[in-house]
């Protein structure tokens, strides 16, 4: 074994830590450089809401959140310690609005909301059954998985992909917004998020409004605890959370179920999603390195993580 024999991946979120798995398992040896380990990566302070799955503009995106779904529907049917749990709540569009775009699959569609189901300015609802992912259990599980097969992390902040490389002649680039300064990608900006943490008051499910505002109140249980949410901040690269920010989900998300008003606050999570026209998944020759780009998922990284693994396995192997 020499070291062009290593296949390296940049980055330790759920895209990179899904591909690794992809690759070990199918018998590589993967190396994974990360700046930082995984439960201090944007992934970690995901939603982990994998679905509804529309037709999108981009025709490539449906294969990869359908392939993503099934693998963690039988995740949760099969590995307790994989953090996932297939889940009903309601999404709603604001008035106006009286229905989505189509879904990929219509099997998640429980059933149209009543409108006394619907909170105040909100006209279209649906109750959904999705795959709801705790981000922190499930990184922590890809790590194991990822090790069982043998892989290997090294923490370590990169200048270029080609120092990553190290010799190796193969490399994924999964380094989220990192991916600007590693490939001068322009088109790739960070939209800043944050989930303030709280116990869960007798909840169970979620409540997501459509896509659209840069604020709004939502809220997705996860077993104890309930992360409520959100805001979108164009170019806002501070990770830290805003206790600013914290302040206007609590008062938002009380309005919106006024149990939240005495749930214990647990802990604040912020994170840069990878923002890009399009997701870029595709080999580019770099002096000699066969590099795959996986990078730019948004705010749908997660959902995309699964299929977008096994197809830039594809392509990394050639
Ligand atoms: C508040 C919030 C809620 C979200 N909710 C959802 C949701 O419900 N469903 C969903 O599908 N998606 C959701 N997302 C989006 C999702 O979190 C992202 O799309 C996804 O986490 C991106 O994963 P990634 O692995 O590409 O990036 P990251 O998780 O950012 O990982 C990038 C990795 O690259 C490494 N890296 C970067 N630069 C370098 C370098 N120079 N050298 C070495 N290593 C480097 C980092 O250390 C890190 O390990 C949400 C995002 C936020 C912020």
């Amino acid at each position: 074994m020499t070291r062009a024999d290593v296949l390296v991946v940049v980055g330790a979120g759920v895209i990179g830590l899904s591909t690794g798995i992809v690759l070990a398992e199918a018998g590589a040896r993967v190396r994974i450089v990360a700046a930082e380990p995984p439960l201090r990566s944007t992934s970690a302070a995901a939603t982990g809401m994998c679905g509804p799955v529309f037709h999108g503009p981009d025709q490539r995106t449906a294969a990869w959140e359908l392939a993503t779904v099934a693998h963690l529907t039988a995740l949760a049917d099969t590995e307790p310690a994989a953090g996932v749990a297939i889940t009903t709540g309601l999404i709603a569009a604001a008035a106006g609005i009286e229905q989505a775009p189509p879904l990929a699959d219509a099997s998640v569609l429980v059933r149209i909301a009543d409108p006394d189901e619907l909170p105040a300015g909100f006209g279209f609802g649906m109750w959904l059954r999705v795959p709801m992912v705790d981000m922190p259990v499930y990184l922590q599980y890809l790590l194991d998985r990822f090790a069982a097969a043998g892989g290997l992390i090294v923490e370590r902040r990169v200048e270029s992909l080609a120092s990553a490389a190290d010799g190796a002649a193969t490399l994924v680039n999964c380094a989220g917004v990192g991916a600007a300064a590693l490939c001068s990608d322009e088109g790739l900006h960070p939209v800043r998020g944050q989930h303030v943490v709280v116990e869960n008051p007798g909840l169970e499910g979620f409540f997501m409004p459509g896509p659209g505002a840069s604020e709004w109140a939502s809220w997705h249980v996860h077993g104890d605890h309930v992360l409520l949410g959100g805001i979108s901040v164009e170019d806002g690269w501070d990770p830290a959370p805003s206790q600013v920010i914290a302040d206007g989900i609590l008062e938002r998300c009380v309005a919106l179920e006024p149990r939240f008003a005495d749930a214990r606050i647990i802990g604040h999570r912020a994170g840069l999603r990878p923002v890009r026209p399009r997701a870029r998944l595709e080999v580019e020759d770099i002096g000699g390195l066969r590099c795959v780009h996986n990078y730019g998922h948004g705010g749908v990284g997660v959902l995309q993580s699964w299929g977008c693994a096994q197809q830039a396995a594809r392509l990394a192997r050639g």
